[in-house]
């Protein structure tokens, strides 16, 4: 599923389906070169991130046996400050380093229509290299159903059960049922 390449690699990574699965990948089909992985947490509200994201990365370890890794967490106040600090991270990590992405395409019920480009909008076959090839997202033209296969497919449910998707978790750590990214991860699974 995804391409061989051999520069070493940034990726964003939150502990959700995507980039669990797209860590997974690269840890087990590209041992050879440095994976740095970054998660942002907001202090207040994504504090339960840490659970599965930890839980990840310690299954794709035991899975791989890859150590060839740096975690790199950055705790934050606001989550309105994300992507700033995606962005400081990027260009502090990306000299000679690929970018890798978990983005995906949203559902076909799910496009928003606005004026604004939407990198998940699932209209139109788009490149997985981006920024002169300095980012590399190979689930941007597939949506959660198929990216749910392929955790069937490659015998990875074990994976998928330890991902954490939810954007407003109730008691603590259970998924809400009702925010955009439950909604999305119930498509995905066909319920
Ligand atoms: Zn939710």
């Amino acid at each position: 599923m995804i391409k061989k390449f051999y520069e070493p690699k940034n990726i964003w990574f939150s502990g959700g389906v995507e980039s669990s699965l797209l860590l997974y990948f690269l840890l087990s089909q590209q041992p050879n070169t440095k994976t740095h992985i970054f998660t942002i947490v907001e202090r207040r509200t994504n504090y339960h991130m840490l659970r599965p994201v930890n839980n990840v990365i310690q299954w794709c370890i035991n899975k791989t046996s890859n150590l060839n890794i740096d975690h790199i967490i950055n705790y934050i106040e606001d989550k309105n400050e994300n992507e700033k600090y995606l962005e400081i991270m990027y260009n502090e990590y990306k000299n000679g380093y690929v970018t890798c992405f978990g983005v995906n395409a949203n559902p076909p019920h799910m496009q928003w229509d606005g004026p604004k480009y939407d990198p998940r909008s699932s209209k139109g076959k788009k490149s997985v290299w981006m920024h002169n090839k300095s980012i590399y997202a190979p689930f941007i033209n597939i949506d959660k159903k198929d990216i749910v296969n392929l955790y069937k497919k490659n015998n990875l449910v074990e994976l998928y059960n330890l991902t954490f998707t939810c954007d407003e978790p109730v008691a603590g750590n259970k998924p809400c049922k009702e925010c955009g990214a439950c909604k999305e991860r119930e498509y995905g699974e066909g319920r």
